[in-house]
């Protein structure tokens, strides 16, 4: 078999920690399901040839993952980016399975995307690329069969362009794409999802931890990325009255220099620079330094809490380490598996040896499952016909953020028993608590 290490690295990780677990004694018969979990239902690959600015014609790599459809239709967004590749496609939709199942909504796990690479590229150029994507995918999607949305690379403007071009291919409306607009069936709230369900994910972890003492306020909290998921989980610690200290883009890091951190004001002109597609070193201002070439772990100072939302493999050991350094007590991914293996097992020995002091790690597929929960609430109000407020969207995914905590919380108690003081473990819960229901279902 090819080296698939992305998938290799997802796929481990998951299966360390059910092979720690009570589960495979309580339940033999779901040592068949990982063996037939691990593999894709169907894999669609394409070529995707279109027309640049200058008339020539370009091609890529189009690709579907339809991982597993036990709970729902297959359900996980699209990328585009030069690193996308089938190994990447296949953890991101691996990923994705487990993710949705803790939902709890009806979703299966799937994902897609394109080596195509939006940087530098023109707006012509990228709806372009999109309509050609889309002719060809449209054969093989549906509101019941297979719903992307956006991931790296796609957002709001490309999911408009894909589903202009759906609705022409298929001569259908129906709710096959989220992550809409507005005005043609996007649920509230959709562009908030991940960021604010990751920190409503780390107040519960705050609250527990502290024995409902502690929230955000007075918190100092460092974050990487700058694109949605990292935009809006800024403004909602800053909401909660947490300090943000850090961003960052592929280039650099964006590090505070004022005691107050970074303002909402500040992360306006960053999503405006965002959609201009320019680098966060065209900033100007004042209250922060751009450091080149570097992630902003190691630059932080003190910090309380971390939470990688760039990409996967964001963090190493080393820098596991320095954040342990640096005083961090709640590490949580808005990113899809942002900690290397060496940076889980750096926090999790941590949180074993130290007890209550300890570190404290939520994974992206618990800790992101946000995004997808309202895409999940789009295709019911898609379905209905009909559309909820911010505030219905809101208190929904706060409800659903708060049980996906507890179930990985209670999972964890029952298949792995704590020992005295010891903060059980968030990554095996959701591993044991995501593939225990998609295994049922199977
Ligand atoms: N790309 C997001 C994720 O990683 C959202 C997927 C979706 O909404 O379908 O969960």
């Amino acid at each position: 078999m090819a080296s698939e290490p992305e998938f290799e690295q997802a796929y481990k990780e998951l299966v360390s920690t059910l092979e720690h677990s009570t589960l495979f004694q309580k339940n033999p018969e779901y040592k068949k399901a990982l063996e037939v979990v691990s593999i894709p239902e169907r894999i669609i690959q394409f070529r995707v040839t279109w027309e640049n600015d200058k008339g020539e014609c370009c091609v890529n790599r189009g690709y579907r993952v339809q991982f597993n459809s036990a709970l729902g239709p297959y359900k996980g967004g699209l990328r585009f980016h030069p690193t996308v590749n089938l190994s990447v496609l296949k953890f991101l939709g691996f990923e994705q399975i487990f993710k949705n199942a803790l939902t709890g909504l009806n979703m299966g796990g799937g994902k897609g995307g394109s080596d195509f690479d939006p940087k530098g590229k023109s707006d012509n150029e990228i709806r372009k690329f999109c309509v050609a994507f889309m002719r060809e995918l449209s054969k093989h999607i549906g509101a019941d069969t297979d719903v992307p949305a956006g991931d790296i690379g796609v957002s709001g403007r490309e999911i408009g362009w894909l589903f202009g071009t759906y609705r022409a291919e298929r001569n259908k409306w129906e709710g096959v794409l989220t992550g809409k607009g507005g005005s043609w069936g996007g649920s509230l709230i959709r562009p908030e999802a991940t960021g604010y369900g990751l920190v409503y994910y780390v107040e519960h972890m705050i609250q527990y931890a502290s024995g409902g003492k502690e929230s955000f306020k007075g918190k100092k909290v460092a974050i990487s990325g700058s694109g949605n998921v990292a935009q809006y989980a800024a403004l909602k610690v800053i909401e909660l009255g947490g300090t943000v200290v850090s961003l960052s883009d592929s280039k650099g890091a964006l590090i505070a220099t004022d005691e107050k951190g970074f303002t909402p004001e500040l992360i306006g002109n960053i999503a405006e620079l965002k959609v201009a597609r320019k680098a966060l070193n065209d900033l100007e201002n004042h209250s922060f330094k751009y450091i080149d070439g570097v992630r902003p772990w190691k630059e932080v100072g003190k910090i309380d809490v971390a939470l990688p939302c760039a990409t996967q493999n964001e963090v190493s050991g080393d820098e596991a380490a320095a954040l342990i350094e640096a005083g961090a007590k709640f590490i949580a991914e808005g990113s899809n598996m942002g900690c290397t293996q060496e940076a889980i097992d750096t926090f999790e020995a941590h949180r074993k040896e130290k007890k209550g002091e300890s570190i404290w790690y939520a994974p992206g597929k618990a800790a992101n499952a946000g995004g997808v929960a309202v895409s999940g609430l789009e295709m019911a109000q898609n379905s209905a016909r009909l559309r909820w407020t911010s505030e219905e969207v809101d208190e929904k995914l706060k409800g659903i953020m708060k049980a996906c905590f507890e179930n990985c919380l209670e999972t964890a108690k029952e298949y792995i028993t704590p020992t005295e003081g010891e903060f059980p473990s968030l990554v095996s819960g959701a591993n044991v608590a995501g593939f225990k229901k998609v295994a049922a279902a199977m």
